[in-house]
């Protein structure tokens, strides 16, 4: 990605160009959004919210399918962009294209029976009818990472539009080409103008739409930047998500199926080229499995094939300064007596990154502590699941997780202090739209998918109305003494000893109703 075009009288880059990672080829050049810009994609986003927040569910959910009917008529110039702009092969391409119209379906059809009005009691409060009602926010803006250009933005633009919200969606500027196909597709298939909405640019677009008069905002990168992103929208106290890095642990039990957990330890760390924000960073192997899990795992990884044709497992790293990255944590670790035993300092070879296994490591090494976000995977042998677990929560992170064992996996799972655990599986509850996904720690706060996620994207109103008078309990001034009296009966009734269920009853003989 590089700027280019000059064409304003302050010399600013108006335009950058997009390259594909594998070649270096030029695949498009797009518009630096000014602030100016992203605000009057904010407010035509407000103007299209008056139409689209008000339509009755069952009309948004309409309108939301045929999206995916488009993006599934589209399939082939998608898979195409994601694979060119970040590198994937084709077939991972296309398994993040079934990601995205699988949770749009999902958000589809759940949105209504989610936001359905609930009645509530209050137990001091009987003569109340009290309900809970759920409203869209209004305009909600995205920024989205790299390394799932349509998955990771799309978990939350589908959970936003199907609770009646209207997106801004600033993409990756290495992967923009990757954001404005899914815009396209959304403006050819809802009638409404406006919806959903494409800004382009840098980290200063994105800067400028956090500090927009967006009504929430949805983050997903780097913690770093996650930081800098915070801050821009206090400035307008603008409620925000944070969907961060991670720095994922695998746990292996002595009595996993070694087998398996080789295969899907090694999928969970190498998918992608590791460039996954829930990939397998680190694995924490039990005494007695280690031998054959780490000889099982080195099979598999050696089988694994790097490149950007159709036979490739896995291909080019997206952007270079990650590689500068993986380099150095591997350099620090083989320097601090790692040793290698697939790959090595000899596994980067220009924009590719042949995987790399490291054993005798330390959780002091940067390779165990820092996010590597490459195809490195560094084994520890522990003595037992509990040590494990411990090393594995010693992090600044707590994204997602992975638990390899039979008899104890549940136990060991829900001591893992992540957003996500996968048992005998890796990186599966990213795919599923009932699960919430987010993060602890620096990994972030806030969820998207679940329903959890989608009610990130609505606020809650109560409403009370009063039935009856209930003297004493009246919101209108009463006689001091007499309500002093009244208030200290019902402490002393209503609180005073065992828990009392029908509050109710009590209350309306104390004041003889
Ligand atoms: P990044 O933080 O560099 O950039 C993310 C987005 O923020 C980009 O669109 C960028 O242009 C924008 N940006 C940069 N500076 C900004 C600023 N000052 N204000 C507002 N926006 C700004 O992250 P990346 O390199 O694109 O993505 C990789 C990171 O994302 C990794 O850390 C990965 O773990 C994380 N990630 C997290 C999840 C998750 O769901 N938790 C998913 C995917 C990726």
């Amino acid at each position: 990605m590089t700027m280019t075009t000059h064409e304003r009288a302050d010399a600013k880059p108006a335009k950058f160009d997009v390259r594909n990672p594998a070649n270096g080829e030029l695949l498009g050049t797009l518009p630096i959004h000014t602030a100016d810009e992203v605000n009057a994609a904010v407010a035509r986003a407000r103007r299209a919210f008056r139409v689209w927040g008000t339509l009755p569910h069952k009309q948004r959910r309409a309108h939301m399918l045929d999206f995916r009917r488009e993006l599934v008529r589209r399939m082939d110039d998608i898979i195409d962009v994601v694979h060119r702009e970040n590198g994937k092969p084709r077939a991972d391409a296309a398994a993040e294209l079934m990601l995205v119209v699988s949770h749009l379906t999902h958000a589809a059809n759940r949105a209504e029976s989610l936001v359905k009005p609930k009645s509530v009691t209050a137990a001091l409060f009987a003569n109340y009818r009290s309900r809970i009602t759920y409203h869209p926010y209004g305009v909600v803006g995205v920024i989205g990472p790299w390394n799932f250009p349509i998955h990771t933005p799309m978990g939350s633009i589908s959970y936003a539009l199907a609770m009646g919200n209207c997106v801004v969606f600033k993409p990756s500027e290495l992967t923009p080409l990757c954001g404005k196909i899914l815009v396209e597709c959304a403006q050819a298939a809802i009638p409404i103008p406006d919806v959903l909405q494409l800004v382009t640019g840098l980290g200063e677009t994105g800067a400028a739409l956090a500090r927009a008069k967006v009504d929430k905002l949805a983050f997903t990168g780097s913690a770093a930047t996650g930081r800098r992103v915070m801050a821009a929208a206090a400035e307008n106290l603008t409620p925000v998500i944070m969907e961060l890095g991670g720095k994922d642990p695998a746990i292996v039990a002595a009595d996993a199926d070694l087998d398996h957990a080789a295969k899907s330890v090694a999928y969970g760390a190498f998918w992608n080229a590791g460039q996954a924000c829930v990939g397998i960073e680190r694995a924490f192997v039990v005494d007695s499995a280690y031998d054959t899990f780490v000889e099982k795992l080195c099979k598999e990884v050696r089988s694994l094939k790097v490149g950007d044709d159709e036979l490739a497992h896995y291909g080019a790293m997206t952007m270079p300064k990650q590689t500068a990255i993986v380099r150095e944590h591997v350099k620090e670790a083989l320097e601090q007596g790692a040793r290698a035993v697939v790959g090595g300092m000899e596994s980067f070879k220009g924009a590719f990154i042949e995987p790399i296994v490291l054993v005798n490591v330390k959780p002091s090494m940067k390779v165990m502590s820092d996010e590597s976000f490459g195809p490195v995977l560094p084994i520890m042998k522990v003595a037992s699941t509990e040590e494990a677990v411990r090393l594995a929560n010693d992090s600044n992170y707590g994204l997602g997780s992975a638990v390899y064992a039979k008899a104890d996996a549940d136990r060991i799972a829900d001591a893992v202090d992540a957003g996500m655990t996968s048992i005998n599986s890796s990186l599966v509850f990213a795919a599923m739209g009932g699960l919430p996904f987010g993060g602890r720690r620096e990994s972030g706060f806030g969820r998207i998918h679940g329903d959890e996620g989608m009610m990130e994207f609505v606020w809650s109103k109560g409403t009370t109305s009063e039935l009856f008078p209930m003297p004493g309990f009246g919101m209108v001034f009463s006689d001091p003494k007499q309500k002093l009296t009244l208030m200290r009966q019902t402490i002393q009734t209503v609180f005073g000893g065992n828990v009392i269920d029908d509050v109710t009853s009590v209350l309306r003989k104390l004041v003889g109703k």
